[in-house]
């Protein structure tokens, strides 16, 4: 039955051609022998759209937005060392991984590859694109802007790279200076802060013992853990400063070698739960920016405050 009814399905396309007349006569009686209701027709489900922003036609992408409820996902990552044994784009490839899984299961729109963030810290070392900070700012914005030009009211920054972690907070805040017509989120989390199978090394801050387990899952044949040890990811200590005392040098002083833990400790069930977790947390947040109706409205509220100051009262 199944198969007769996708060939009954394939004749009723056929014969929407114009100049078809006698074909779609027989059709009918086709039907009508097979006791299949022409409105059976239009049941079909619809073709199942992309999640991906540069794969969707511009007529399915009206339609993605509309399907979204204009929500849309940024997965930011970056390019930079990832110790001796990952790849260059270990962020970009694992927060595309984790955000398209996420949009695919709670549907929304993905941007194509974005990796124009902050990694100053990094310039020393080879394969690291560091945009000037005016530029990502500039870049940032006028992508948001054009996102929501298109239709994605709802801006979701899902953030892959930890050198974006005081960038990020700060263009959300920026948002504010003046109005926008619509709201930008960000999700920064990567890992969940406990369960899962135990973990063998105590600092895991970059292309350790998380990360490495992560890449095992999204893109294993990008994994050379047999490198993994041939450099030293220890944390170096050399400056001496109180803890709440800040520089840009930090990360530098601690870990030259812009590696942070041990890769080798990786595994892929550990790569597995943290992936789920992290796919899941992207889902929920989809959802709650979904539902969430309160942000603009409070959004315009303020910006058409903040244009009489004055008569704000208490
Ligand atoms: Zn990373």
């Amino acid at each position: 039955m199944q198969i007769l009814h996708a060939s009954v399905l394939e004749f009723a396309r056929m014969n929407t051609l114009p100049g078809n007349k006698f074909l779609s006569v027989s059709l009918l009686s086709l039907l009508l022998t097979f006791g299949i209701a022409p409105s059976a027709l239009s049941q079909s489900p619809p073709p199942k759209l992309s999640v991906h922003w540069e794969e969707l036609t511009a007529a399915d992408f009206r339609e993605g937005i509309h399907h979204s409820q204009g929500t849309c996902l940024l997965p930011f990552g970056i390019l930079e060392k990832h110790g001796p044994h990952l790849p260059l784009g270990t962020d970009l490839l694992d927060v595309r991984y984790a955000a398209l899984h996420a949009a695919e299961k709670e549907y929304a729109v993905v941007f194509p590859e974005y990796y124009f963030g902050q990694i100053a810290e990094a310039r020393h070392q080879p394969g690291t694109v560091a945009y000037s900070r005016e530029m990502q700012l500039a870049l940032l914005q006028e992508t948001t802007d054009e996102m929501a030009r298109n239709g994605c009211k709802k801006v979701i920054i899902v953030n892959g790279h930890g050198g974006n972690e005081s960038l990020l907070p700060f263009f959300a805040q920026s948002q504010l200076d003046k109005p926008h017509d619509y709201v930008v989120y960000i999700f920064d989390e990567r890992s969940p802060a406990s369960g899962g199978p135990p973990k063998k090394t105590s600092i895991d801050m970059h292309a350790g013992e998380s990360e490495t387990s992560k890449m095992m899952i999204s893109r294993p044949d990008s994994v050379h853990i047999d490198r993994a040890a041939s450099e030293s990811g220890a944390d170096q200590r050399r400056q001496k400063l109180p803890e709440d005392v800040y520089t840009g040098i930090w990360w530098y002083a601690r870990f030259p070698n812009h590696y942070s833990g041990d890769g080798s400790a990786a595994t892929q069930e550990l790569g597995k739960f943290q992936i789920d977790w992290w796919i899941d947390a992207v889902v929920k947040t989809i959802r709650a920016v979904k539902a969430d109706e309160v942000s603009l409205k409070l959004q315009n509220e303020f910006y058409e405050k903040s244009k009489h100051p004055l008569d704000t009262r208490p």
